[in-house]
């Protein structure tokens, strides 16, 4: 059975008072929510006050990325020695990364190797373009980057892996249920041949992409969809309650 788990990313938004404010109102919200792991990501320089608030809660903190250097002369970085102490979590590959700062499945596999080795729990974000959807190639794109992305690695049940069709990210154009399920059936299936079957049905898969809390159910009632990323409703409490809530009901 896999734990079925919501998380949060802020993105590049809340100045260290909003990340307090957002943070104290979650917590009276779902932190009595049993079951399922709820997990926030703000931005890097919030991540200390949010930890504060909360402190003894069930609601785990992830980063937003990360370097793959445990230290030294890298100006603007940020290292899993540092977010060792920090959070649990660490989102890697999302796709404003791989569009925005030139990340490919290459760097995120040398930052995924690094999370392992410092005990973070990466999710690893994966998903095609518009383009590439319309042509009819979401299957092989998403196959290509998960083999790049997860090439030496053979933990995957310490794995999250995230789908994120980049033409539902902040677009309200969600995919459907019946779509999300069957890309993450093929990653499932791609990381039960590269790695072992048994480890990749552990695997737990979330969908991600203009998830609310009206279309958040269709996900979850799909065998393959543990969970979801969540971006613009995350930063809304009682959206993401509201979203943490159903998940609660639905999958436990
Ligand atoms: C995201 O960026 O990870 C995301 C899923 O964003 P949104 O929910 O706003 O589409």
């Amino acid at each position: 059975m896999r734990k079925p788990l919501i998380a949060g990313n802020w993105k590049m938004n809340t100045t260290i008072t909003e990340a307090v404010q957002l943070t104290t109102r979650l917590r009276s919200l779902i932190d009595g929510v049993i079951g399922i792991e709820k997990v926030v990501c703000p931005p890097f320089v919030s991540i200390s006050s949010v930890k504060e608030v909360l402190k003894n809660s069930s609601i785990s903190i992830g980063a937003q990325n990360m370097y793959f250097q445990e230290k030294g002369a890298f100006t603007g970085e940020v290292s899993p020695l540092m977010l060792k102490e920090l959070c649990d979590y660490v989102i890697l590959g999302h796709s404003e990364r791989r569009q925005l700062f030139g990340e490919t499945s290459e760097i995120v596999n040398r930052k995924l190797q690094t999370a392992l080795k410092f005990g973070l729990k990466p999710i690893v974000c994966v998903g095609e373009n518009l383009a590439e959807y319309e042509a009819g190639q979401s299957k092989e794109v998403v196959r290509k980057q998960i083999l790049a992305s997860l090439a030496g690695t053979s933990n995957s049940a310490e794995l999250v892996i995230a789908y994120e069709p980049i033409w539902a990210i902040g677009t309200g154009k969600a995919a459907t249920g019946l779509q999300a399920n069957q890309i993450i059936k093929l990653i499932r299936d791609t990381i039960a041949a590269m790695q072992n079957p048994q480890l990749a049905a552990k695997l737990r898969i979330l969908y991600g992409g203009s998830v609310t809390p009206e279309n958040i159910v269709e996900f979850l009632k799909q065998p393959e969809i543990d969970g979801a990323l969540v971006g613009g409703a995350s930063l809304k409490a009682e959206q993401f309650a509201s979203i943490v809530k159903q998940t609660a009901e639905i999958k436990i």
